[in-house]
């Protein structure tokens, strides 16, 4: 026996059918814009393989990674793909990149410089006010004065990335599509990529030609103040490894941050922060267990939490069941929401040692 044979008690449980659903809404949505699969961070931590190799079984045939290590380990499991690589090319991974047919997004004139050589397709990112990646608008009137530079380059898709866009309200989402509309007139035959997932959600201008989504394929809502028919694609659960009956008040767990009265039971569950269930949930946040939502009380500690099971009738909770920390019931915007992040970070977070269980259609190389 070896230690991957025990079951650990934390399950990752990767419904591959809720996010082809999910895929499917959000091209239909997206339509006529074409709607690529955003896979950086392993997936949104949920695991590249089953995630792309479903995806493309889906009929989604481009993919934004973050890296050229990314891009190249994607290269691996789809190959008749186009694979986009959001930071570029530098000296160290023109090689890479070239070798493994991945696509650049150019985010300066010097990456610009860099990729022409290789002759080979990429993408042009202009910064429009999100000031992270992507030409400036001082390289960008280099551009228009020297138009030589874009010679010789086969651009794809002029792209840009909205700030704002999960709140479709915001002036500034205004502000960068004119931005944007300017700096297109640099290359105006070229089709254009706008929307990530909230995007989609927002009408032809912001997608463009080519909407990149991420989170809502993995279930996430990314507005936070509208509702969309996604399905939850995470199970976390963890076991019940001990039940404790509370006969008189007892504190619970670090910091004895929360005090128990009778009659009361408790039940420890094997997941911790070190899972990627974080500490600040500790009070704040519900699980659920067949259905019914009851709350984790006290600190969460590195491998251990503990919810209160008292809402469950008597004798129907036992050592070994599984409670549900993300799921149908509670779901991973919730659990964002209560520990004052995103969903995002909470899916990224999500531990190397919790057991990840792949369902539907695409599993196991089916
Ligand atoms: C991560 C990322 C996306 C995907 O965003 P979601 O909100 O997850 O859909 C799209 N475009 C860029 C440039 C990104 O960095």
């Amino acid at each position: 026996m070896t230690a991957r044979d025990l079951t650990s008690s934390g399950v990752l449980v990767v419904d591959l059918d809720a996010l082809a659903r999910n895929y499917r809404l959000v091209r239909d949505t997206a339509s006529p814009a074409e709607c690529a699969a955003v896979v950086k961070a392993n997936a949104y931590g949920l695991g590249v393989g089953p995630v792309a190799r479903r995806l493309r079984a889906e009929g989604c045939r481009r993919f934004f990674v973050a890296t050229a290590a990314e891009g190249m380990e994607l290269r691996g499991l789809v190959q008749d793909a186009d694979i986009h690589v959001l930071d570029g090319v530098t000296a160290d991974t023109v090689e890479t990149l070239t070798h493994f047919e991945l696509t650049p997004v150019l985010n300066s004139l010097a990456q610009i410089e860099r990729w022409k050589p290789t002759g080979r397709a990429a993408l042009l990112h202009f910064d429009t006010g999100m000031s992270r990646l992507g030409i400036g608008a001082e390289e960008a009137e280099v551009l228009f004065t020297e138009s030589a530079r874009l010679s010789g380059l086969s651009i794809k898709y002029l792209m840009t990335h909205l700030a704002c866009a999960d709140e479709p309200d915001h002036a500034l989402n205004r502000e960068q599509l004119r931005r944007f509309a300017q700096l297109r007139e640099l290359l105006p035959e070229v089709p254009v990529s706008i929307g990530n997932s909230a995007g989609a959600f927002l009408g032809a201008d912001h997608c463009g030609d080519l909407v990149r989504t991420g989170i809502a394929l993995y279930g996430g809502n990314p507005f936070i103040d509208r509702d969309l028919p996604l399905a939850p694609v995470v199970r976390l659960s963890g076991r019940i490894l001990q039940l404790r009956e509370v006969r008189s008040p007892v504190t619970v767990g670090y910091g004895a941050t929360r005090t128990v009265a009778p009659p009361a039971t408790l039940a420890i569950v094997g997941i911790g922060y070190a899972d990627g269930y974080l500490r600040c949930l500790g009070n704040r946040a519900s699980a659920s267990v067949n259905g019914v939502r009851i709350p984790v009380v006290g600190r969460v500690s590195m491998d251990y939490l503990c919810v209160d099971v008292s809402a469950l009738p008597a004798g129907t909770v036992h050592c070994g069941d599984s409670v549900e920390l993300i799921g149908e019931h509670v779901s991973v915007d919730e659990i964002a929401t209560a520990a004052g992040t995103i969903s995002y970070e909470i899916l990224t977070g999500l531990g190397a040692r919790l057991q990840r269980v792949y369902q539907g259609k695409g599993h196991n190389g089916e």
